[in-house]
């Protein structure tokens, strides 16, 4: 029970997998459809080991909604490595600590110190973000080594002959195609080969990012700005997580909630911010508050799905990566997290290849180093939306009291 958000730690596949050995012998012609964190950090793998790599994107332009995100030690390992560090230590905020409160009362039922603790234990820190700012990173990265489409949205793909087609009528061969298409992939079905729509997972998550110029007027919240940490406040089928940004100029909050059978194919869906007032109802204070603070928000409906037992389809042309195949609850703060490793375990792999009969049992390797520590994750995601909200009563009192022994012995 005292599990909740951990960092991850690196496996072994991916310790090798932040270096990039070589140039490829043999250069290969990639297509991904997708640019996302994903397809951005694969296009630079890739590019960086030596392949040509085409990129599809259905959106006019490359852009991302304006939340923060949290890069736990095993991504920020990898940007360090890849040269961002300077650019990712000046744009995140580092929290000193995480906090869980109880979401009527406020009072702490587990905190661990986070900080330095986290480059001493993990190697590497943990930064908040806004997601354009690491966006706008991997794009720099990725650029030098990728053709990028936009307005392309890929239609079909035919996976014997490693061919794609665009809306507009317009076909790609490649050599191999990764489907990096989010969630809500359509390379995914080609993959297996049947039908596979995303879970809802009863889950929906507002959005708002709060300026920090306005809590610091209030002596609740000035609190939250001046010492930053990581704040989640745990209710029953609820919970809101919320940290700072921009050099703590803003502070992200995120609020989930029972969808209410919201089932909206986009991410960015305005919600209401009544609505989302009165879902957090009877809060304590600094909730309120926090809220009162909020003009506009956005609802994400959260989707997952079940592990796949592929990622790989039989010709051998066509693999997956990141939410694509395995989509998460974003519980553990981990979905971009294992996309961008997905991503650097296929440039380790691809850099060593030398013939093109190499090329299935590579994608295959893909699969079998990163299958056990995705799948772990997609469902250590799920069981925290159990322990997270569960209701009032003994089971929840049980929850808090082993996070609370956690927190007593980390303040030893
Ligand atoms: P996406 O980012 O979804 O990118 C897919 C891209 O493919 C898009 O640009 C899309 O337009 C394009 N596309 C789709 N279909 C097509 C097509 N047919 N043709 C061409 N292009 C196409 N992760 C973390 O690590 N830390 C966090 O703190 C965190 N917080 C989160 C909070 C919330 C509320 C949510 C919902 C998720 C969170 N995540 C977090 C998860 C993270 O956002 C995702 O796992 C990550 O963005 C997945 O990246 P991706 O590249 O696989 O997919």
């Amino acid at each position: 029970m005292a599990l909740m958000l951990q960092p991850e730690v690196p496996n072994q596949a991916l310790k090798s997998a932040t270096q990039f050995p070589r140039l490829a012998v043999l250069r290969l012609h990639f297509a991904i459809v997708g640019c996302g964190l994903g397809g951005l950090a694969a296009a630079y793998c890739l590019g960086r080991a030596g392949h040509t790599v085409t990129v599809f994107e259905s959106a006019s332009c490359i852009s991302e909604v304006g939340a923060g995100i949290q890069i736990s030690p095993n991504l920020s390992r990898l940007l360090i490595r890849w040269g961002l560090g300077p650019e990712l230590l000046r744009a995140s905020v580092k929290p000193q600590s995480i906090t869980f409160r109880r979401y009527k009362t406020g009072h702490r039922v587990g905190w661990t110190k986070w900080g330095e603790n986290m480059d001493k234990d993990f190697g590497s820190p943990y930064c908040h973000l806004h997601r354009a700012d690491l966006l706008d990173m991997l794009v720099k990265l990725a650029s030098p080594y990728m053709t990028l489409f936009l307005n392309s949205r890929v239609v079909s793909v035919n996976a014997d002959l490693g061919e794609l087609t665009m809306e507009s009528g317009r076909r790609f061969r490649a050599d191999v195609i990764l489907g990096a298409d989010g969630v809500k992939s359509m390379v995914r079905e080609i993959v297996i080969g049947r039908p596979d729509k995303p879970i809802h997972t009863g889950d929906a998550a507002y959005r708002a990012v709060i300026p920090t110029s306005e809590m610091v007027k209030d002596s609740d919240l000035k609190p939250l700005v001046d010492h930053p940490e990581m704040t989640g406040w745990i209710g029953p089928g609820r919970h809101i997580m919320g940290y700072c940004i921009r050099g703590s100029r803003e502070y992200n909050i995120v609020m989930l909630h029972p969808d209410r059978g919201i089932r909206g194919e986009a991410y960015d869906i305005p919600g209401s911010v009544q609505q989302m007032k009165a879902d957090f109802a009877g809060w304590e204070p600094r909730v309120e508050k926090l809220l009162a603070l909020i003009s506009h928000t956005l609802i994400w409906p959260l989707f997952d799905r079940d592990p796949l037992d592929t990622w790989v389809h039989p010709s051998g042309k066509v693999a997956l990566l990141g939410d694509a195949c395995h989509p998460m609850l974003p519980y553990r703060a981990q979905g971009s997290a294992m996309a961008i490793e997905d991503a650097a375990v296929l440039g380790v792999l691809f850099s060593h290849i030398t013939s093109r009969r190499q090329i299935r049992p590579l994608l295959r390797a893909y699969q079998a180093l990163r299958y056990p520590r995705t799948t772990d994750t997609q469902l250590a995601s799920r069981l925290n939306q159990k322990i997270f909200h569960l209701p009032d009563g003994p089971e929840q009192e049980a929850r808090d009291i082993s996070m609370r022994e956690g927190m007593e012995s980390s303040l030893r």
